[in-house]
Order: C-alpha cells, then sequence, then structure tokens
C-alpha cells in the first residue's frame, strides 16, 4: 500500500506529482520519509498587547473585521491585484494582517472564526501590521501549523510548508497503521527506539525538542544501518564469485625485493602480506590501499602484479594521465629488472597500427602487464587471462569507469584500488563500502617535511631570490600556475605570459613549460627533460599534481594559491617530498584574499599531515560535497552526516556486521523486514553489478 504512486492522494494531480518526483518522492513510503530539515517551534503565543517589532511570534485571536480590495486594473502596481485584510483580537489589542493577490481568502476567513497567525509584525503609521503572515484557522480536527514544532521541508519553491504539512498529515493519518519496520525489534529494543509509526510521526510533528532529537537519532542510524547491510551483503558476494587463487611464491617476492634500492617500511611489509593473502584466496580481492603522497603505493602494488604474471596471468594497471602511464612503465620496468615480464603502455595517443598490435598481443596473451589510461576501457580491449586489475588514483575515476575494467575478465579478477585521500579508518570504511582496507601510514626513511611558506606578492622578487640560490645548489624547481580549464585558450595565455616572465627573470637557467593541451609526445619530451635535468624550471599546471615523480625537484611555488582547494594544494605538495632533500612549499599569495582562502592557506602552511588536512577540507567544503566525490555506489545520505554521526556510524556497522554475519541471506524471520526494506535503500543507484545480493 505504501508503494502506492502519489497520484492517487486527494489534493495531488499529475502536475504536482510531477514536482514531488523531482524531489525524488514518488511513492507514500517516499513521502512519509520526507523528513524536515529543521523545526520551528510555534507553540508559545504571545498577546497583541506585547507585539514587538520585527520578533517573529505567534498569536490567536478572533477575526473582528475585514476587507477585501480589488484593485483597478489601471492602478495595479507591482502587480497586486487584490488586498485582503484581516483585523484580529485576543482581548488585549488588535491588529491588522494583509495578504496580496489571495482574494479566496475572504471565503476563508470569515468574522467571528478563530486564527492563528505566525509571522514577523511591522509598524506602520504607529500600528502593527503582519504582511502576508501564516496562518490557520483553529478547527475541531487540531491544528497541523500552529501551537507545535513544526518542522521545515526543503521542498523548494514547488510546494508550500503549509502544504507539505498538510499532506504528510493525512497521510501519516490514513497509512500510519501500514508501516512496516525497518529495524528488527531487539534492535530498536536495545537502541530504545519507539516503532517506526511513532519514530515517523514524531520526525514530522515532534512533541517536543527531544523527541525530535531522538527520533532524527533512530533515522540516522537506521539510514546508517541500511549503508551498512548493504557494504556486508556486497563484500559477502565478492565471497561468492568464484576468482583464481594464486600461487604466491617466496621466491617472486624476494626476487622483487633484490631489485629494489630501498627496504620497504613495516607498513608497506604488511600492506603487501594482506594483499598476497587476499590473492591467495578462491574469490576476487577487492582492496583500497589509501596512503599520503609520496607514501609509496605503487611498489606494494608492484608486488601484487608480480605474484599475478608468476600465476601466469596478465594484469591492468589503470592510471589518469598517460605522463603517469609512462611513469609507472619505467618504475616497473626497474622493479621487474631481469624477470622477463613484458610490459607495454596504452593511450588514445599511440598511433592506430600500434594500438591494434596492442590489441593483439593483449589477446595473445604477450603483455603481462598493461599500463594505460581510460584507454583500458574501450570495448576492443581483451585480454587472454586478466587476473589482475588496479587502479591509481581512484578518485580521478567514476565508479562506472572504475567497475569496467574488471568485467573483461571471464572469472572476475582480483582488484586493488589507491588513494592518496587520508581519512578515518572508521569513515573509509563505510564510504568506500564493500572494499577491503589497507593504509600504508608512514613515509619512508629519511623524507624530510616540507617547509611551508606562505608569501604575499609584494614579496616577489624575495622568492626569485631564494629559487636562484635552490637552483644555483642543484635542485630543480617546479612553478604551478593556476589553469582551471585546460581547454580555455584566455587561461592557457596567462600561462604562457608567466613563462616568458620566467624566463626573463632567470635568465641563467633553462626553462620548461608543461600543460594538458600540449601533443602527447611533447608532454613525454618534457617530462623526461625535466628529469635529466635538461630543464631547471617547470611552469605547469596541475597535470603534474597526479603522481608525477621526480625526485630531484624539491621546491615548488605556486602561484594563486587560493584558487586551489585544500586537498588539491596538498596532493601538489606531494610532488616534491620525493627525496631526502629538503622540500621547500611556497604558496605566493594576493596581498588581499577572502576569509576562506585566508583559512585554507593557514591551514596548508601549518599542517603536513594528510590526515589533518583532509579533515579540515571536510569542515570547509561540508560533508555533502566532500564524500559526494568519493561515495562508492553507496545511496546518497539523507539525514546521516557520517563525520558528526561517527558515534552513530560505529553502532550501525557492529550492528549490520552480526546480522549478516549470523544470517547471510536475511532469511530469519526477525531479519525479513531488512530484506523487505532493503528495495526501498536502494532506490537511487544501480546494483550496477547486476548480481543478486543473496544466494537464490
Ligand atoms: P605514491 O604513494 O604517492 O604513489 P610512489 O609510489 O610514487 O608514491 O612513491 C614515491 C617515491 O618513494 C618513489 O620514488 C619510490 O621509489 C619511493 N619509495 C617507495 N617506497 C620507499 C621506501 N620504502 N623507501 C624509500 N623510498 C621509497
Ligand atoms: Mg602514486
Amino acid at each position: 500500500m505504501l508503494e502506492k504512486k502519489l497520484r492517487y492522494l486527494k489534493g495531488v494531480g499529475p502536475k504536482k506529482e510531477t514536482l514531488f518526483n523531482k524531489l525524488g518522492v514518488y511513492t507514500i513510503k517516499d513521502l512519509l520519509y520526507f523528513f524536515p530539515f529543521r523545526y520551528e517551534d510555534r507553540r508559545n503565543f504571545k498577546k497583541i498587547k506585547d507585539l514587538k517589532e520585527e520578533e517573529t511570534v505567534l498569536i490567536k485571536g478572533k477575526v473582528v473585521v475585514r476587507n477585501l480590495k480589488s484593485i483597478p486594473y489601471f492602478r495595479r502596481k507591482r502587480k497586486v491585484k487584490s488586498v485582503f485584510e484581516a483585523v484580529i483580537s485576543d482581548g488585549t489589542g488588535k491588529v491588522r494582517c494583509v495578504w496580496f493577490n489571495q482574494a479566496y481568502l475572504a471565503d476563508l476567513i470569515v468574522s467571528g472564526k478563530e486564527i492563528i497567525v505566525y509571522g514577523k509584525p511591522s509598524l506602520d503609521s504607529g500600528e502593527f501590521k503582519f504582511n502576508s503572515p501564516e496562518y490557520e484557522l483553529v478547527s475541531s480536527q487540531g491544528l497541523v501549523n500552529m501551537g507545535k514544532i513544526v518542522g521545515v521541508y526543503s521542498s523548494g519553491s514547488n510546494f508550500t510548508q503549509k502544504f507539505m504539512r498538510k499532506i504528510i498529515d493525512s497521510v501519516l493519518y490514513s497509512y500510519k497503521s501500514t508501516i512496516d519496520d525497518g529495524l528488527p525489534f531487539y534492535i530498536r529494543n536495545e537502541k530504545k527506539f519507539p516503532n517506526i509509526a511513532k519514530s515517523i510521526e514524531s520526525m514530522h510533528f515532534p512533541a517536543s525538542w527531544q523527541e525530535a532529537q531522538s527520533s532524527r537519532e533512530r533515522f540516522i542510524f537506521e539510514e546508517l544501518f541500511y549503508s551498512q547491510i548493504l557494504v556486508y551483503l556486497r563484500k559477502a558476494r565478492h565471497r561468492r564469485q568464484p576468482g583464481t587463487p594464486f600461487n604466491v611464491r617466496n621466491d617472486i617476492l624476494d626476487r622483487i625485493k633484490s631489485n629494489l634500492s630501498f627496504k620497504l617500511t613495516p607498513s608497506q611489509e604488511e600492506v603487501v602480506s594482506q594483499i598476497s593473502n587476499d590473492l591467495k584466496n578462491p574469490y576476487p580481492m577487492h582492496r583500497l590501499l589509501q596512503g599520503d603522497v609520496g607514501c609509496g603505493k605503487t611498489i606494494v602494488a608492484a608486488f601484487a602484479m608480480g605474484i599475478c604474471v608468476d600465476n601466469k596471468q596478465q594484469t591492468a594497471f589503470m592510471v589518469p594521465t598517460e605522463v603517469l602511464a609512462y611513469q609507472h612503465k619505467e618504475t616497473l620496468e626497474n622493479i621487474f629488472k631481469g624477470m622477463g615480464f613484458s610490459i607495454e603502455v596504452i593511450t588514445s595517443s599511440l598511433t592506430k597500427a600500434k594500438i591494434t598490435q596492442i590489441y593483439t598481443k593483449l589477446r595473445q596473451g604477450k603483455i603481462d602487464i598493461i599500463v594505460g589510461t581510460h584507454s583500458l576501457i574501450q570495448e576492443d580491449v581483451k585480454f587472454k587471462k586478466l587476473g589482475l586489475v588496479v587502479i591509481d588514483e581512484q578518485h580521478k575515476f567514476g565508479v562506472a569507469q572504475r567497475a569496467l575494467l574488471p568485467k573483461k575478465a571471464a572469472l572476475s579478477p582480483h582488484c586493488l584500488v589507491m588513494s592518496a585521500t587520508p581519512i578515518p579508518r572508521s569513515l573509509a570504511l563505510s564510504i568506500y563500502g564493500d572494499l577491503d582496507l589497507s593504509v600504508i601510514k608512514e613515509m619512508p626513511r629519511g623524507r624530510i617535511p616540507p617547509k611551508t611558506s606562505w608569501v604575499k606578492e609584494k614579496k616577489r622578487e624575495w622568492v626569485y631570490e631564494f629559487l636562484r640560490g635552490k637552483l644555483g645548489g642543484g635542485r630543480q624547481v617546479y612553478i604551478i600556475y593556476p589553469v582551471i580549464e585546460e581547454s580555455q585558450i584566455q587561461d592557457l595565455k596567462s600561462l604562457e605570459i608567466m613563462f616568458d616572465h620566467i624566463r626573463d627573470s632567470f635568465a641563467d637557467f633553462k626553462v620548461g613549460m608543461f600543460h594538458g593541451r600540449l601533443g602527447a609526445k611533447e608532454k613525454l619530451d618534457i617530462i623526461k627533460d625535466f628529469r635529466e635535468k635538461n630543464i631547471d624550471i617547470l611552469v605547469a599546471t596541475t597535470v603534474v599534481e597526479v603522481g608525477v615523480n621526480i625526485e630531484n625537484a624539491t621546491v615548488m611555488v605556486v602561484e594563486n594559491p587560493e584558487r586551489f582547494g585544500l586537498s588539491q594544494l596538498h596532493q601538489l605538495r606531494g610532488r616534491i617530498q620525493r627525496s631526502n632533500y629538503q622540500p621547500y612549499f611556497i604558496v605566493l599569495s594576493k596581498d588581499r584574499l577572502s576569509e576562506l582562502s585566508l583559512r585554507r592557506l593557514k591551514v596548508i602552511s601549518e599542517q603536513s599531515s594528510g590526515f589533518e588536512i583532509a579533515e579540515e577540507d571536510l569542515k570547509l567544503r561540508g560533508p555533502g560535497d566532500f564524500f559526494g566525490s568519493m561515495q562508492h555506489g553507496l545511496p546518497k545520505l539523507k539525514i546521516a552526516n557520517p563525520l558528526k554521526d561517527l558515534d552513530l556510524l560505529k553502532q550501525a556497522r557492529t550492528f549490520a556486521y552480526k546480522t549478516i554475519k549470523s544470517d547471510p541471506n536475511l532469511s530469519l524471520p526477525q531479519h525479513r523486514c531488512i530484506k523487505k526494506h532493503l528495495n526501498f535503500w536502494l532506490k537511487g543507484i544501480s546494483e550496477s553489478e547486476n548480481q543478486p545480493l543473496f544466494d537464490s
């Protein structure tokens, strides 16, 4: 019954239904779950004699005088066609209320009726007056908008608050007894939540602030509980998928290690062993590897690749940029030196002939490791036996894009996704949901934390002097220029002007320019020149942000840093922490900045840990924005804020874990309600994998 479409409700025609659909409200149940985003306390009446100017108040009285004026056509100012006035008296005084263009009120607000109005009075020639106040007539059916705490809905301009309250009130009245509880009794009991009907009622029409608070808590819990149920169901589904267990030979691990010029950090060791264990399983690995920029994720992934190739299967390594693809190829060739692996790069800028050749070799199994950009997910890319998928800088890809690559294997391949956005573990677990999580906690030994300076434009010369000193000492420098839209010729112009200016100011040094619009070969050549020290200063856009690894470039200047987000600044700074030289990060800002920019630059100059920065970023950007960009195929959270509700999240997670552990198919009687409600919570995301969450 609750699945009934809204058009079957009295007062909702096709037009209103469409508007509701725009709000994501399709059924009666959706409407009941369309909760207010805040409340107004409308319980205390004020006497008319105590009115104050510009104070929002509630008054109750009798209609004593009323008057409807129709404005003649030629005198209609600002589209006012009619004015309806009513004078209300509560025994302590009288007050005038005025409504415009609502002539029908004359039939509703009649003399002698008891009425409540809510609004802000203003003074008009010494007398108080309400302009278009909210009102409700006192009737025997009880009040909906007045005399209580009322909800305020984010219904945009589509519906008035009054309409929303009225329709929800009437739906509640008719359907209350038919709502199934989405939480099993034992959980409700343990958490001391009231039953569903009561909880929904308190969400819309709470009797007290306390009730509003506790019902909200229940639904935040419920939302988080269902997101975690989904996580565990997906996890269980992964386990049911057949995969290929790899044989992990110590010999292969040792050979890789002997090719490295450094020892793995304890975290790296630990993660390599977690991954090795995953790879032995007869079901596919789904692991997220998190670690701050520069902590050494690539090498960890390389171990997985080595194991894969040792098991005569192929690895696909997807990266966001072409430069990164070639860089990784080179890194991998060093790591696997002498092991006879065939490693190739595929990107869209290769010649057609070369691409066709790669396709053929991939199908024949003649390539062991293919590193590629989006080109890897093209239809024509087919493998002989794809055993492992690695995705670098996963936030640069959409959920759908990430899902495509594994589909290129007959049996689900093992998957490793890597991310440099460090967020608290409990949050990561719920956001990335069905992925197992590994974290590299420390930086390689000997790394020197960067020194960050925030310098104002008027001290530009000082910065240049500093750069000359460092360049003289043999280091290389990045100068980052904000080009927001690389397709905008206008924006690139300013980069070129900057480039000329830097060339003039640093006549003794070689200056290069690097941006996204350069041809593929040019890009690679410039990076090569920079790596081989044929370029001392690289004037670049943020295309260098992802992954570029040039150890000797330890100084970076960011121009107009106010145009970058915190995470982006942090990523950029990661570029220069790749060696044992002291890194210097200089943000060169305008002399005057907005409040928000000031705060960002303060954070970046004071904090160097990715964790702290991510948290500050969360605070500055707000959770919706932040999570929107990373949520991993979970329904959009409507009322929960995982950051603020971390405690509830942990509890919800524990309950969900126990539930699925004890009853993976949700077939016990006490869990049937969860199974039943799951579809409701799944709305809005497509179960893209199109596989049932349950055993048939
Ligand atoms: P990210 O985690 O940002 O992808 P990379 O994998 O690119 O970082 O590694 C950054 C640099 O650190 C590389 O030059 C890499 O060779 C080096 N590196 C990785 N692990 C270690 C280690 N344990 N000791 C020393 N250097 C390391
Ligand atoms: Mg990397």
